[in-house]
């Protein structure tokens, strides 16, 4: 055996991890053992916290501590117009341009046929649950310009617009097959601006 059966699951567990390759792994699991060991305990717990302490905003279905998350609670936001958005770190992308002020709705991904991700894996479900109160009058699609991201807002401005609500997309400032996470808080704004009714 390579390596002590404890180090092996360590590994193990790391190489699971998005990006991180056996090496980085191996690598990873050796530093763990050189820190401290309190720092590798509040590693650990901080997991097993966030795990434990955190679940979907029962609204908006970002990731939050309690029923409703901040933004959610936030009596001064817009609650007529939401932006959907893939993921929940796609909120924190538009909230730094700090002009957005309306609500959110986090998908959980977005359709894709050939991995098996159809509307019901998504939480498109909640969201026709929210618009039924006829409180919302605009929804912004704010998923990613790539060819799922374009795919997922098609389906959804169908779905939408004969209920009566405006649908917009984000302009495509966003450099294509671009990222909201990684697009700069000046090209979101623009995007934002010049959105165009679907
Ligand atoms: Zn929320």
């Amino acid at each position: 055996m390579l390596f002590a059966r404890p180090l092996a699951e360590l590994i193990a567990e790391l190489e699971k991890l998005p990006g991180v390759g056996p090496k980085s792994a191996q690598r990873l699991a050796y530093h763990l053992l050189r820190v401290p060991e309190h720092e590798a305990n509040s590693l650990a717990s901080a997991i097993r916290n966030a795990k434990q302490r955190l679940r979907f905003c029962a609204q908006c279905q970002n990731i939050s501590e309690a029923e409703l998350c901040e933004i959610c609670r936030d009596g001064r936001r817009d609650r007529s117009t939401i932006a959907i958005v893939a993921e929940p770190r796609d909120i924190a992308a538009l909230e730094r341009v700090h002009e957005y002020r309306g609500a959110y709705h986090v998908l959980h991904g977005l359709l894709n046929p050939m991995e098996g991700v159809g509307p019901e894996q998504l939480r498109v479900k909640e969201l026709l649950t929210r618009l039924g109160d006829g409180e919302v009058h605009e929804v912004i699609l704010a998923t990613n310009p790539t060819i799922e991201g374009d795919a997922t807002a098609l389906y959804l401005a169908k779905l939408l617009k004969p209920i009566g609500i405006k649908v917009t997309r984000l302009a495509h400032g966003m450099p294509i097959g671009g990222e909201l996470d990684y697009a700069d808080s000046a090209t979101l704004l623009s995007a934002l601006e010049y959105r165009r009714e679907m």
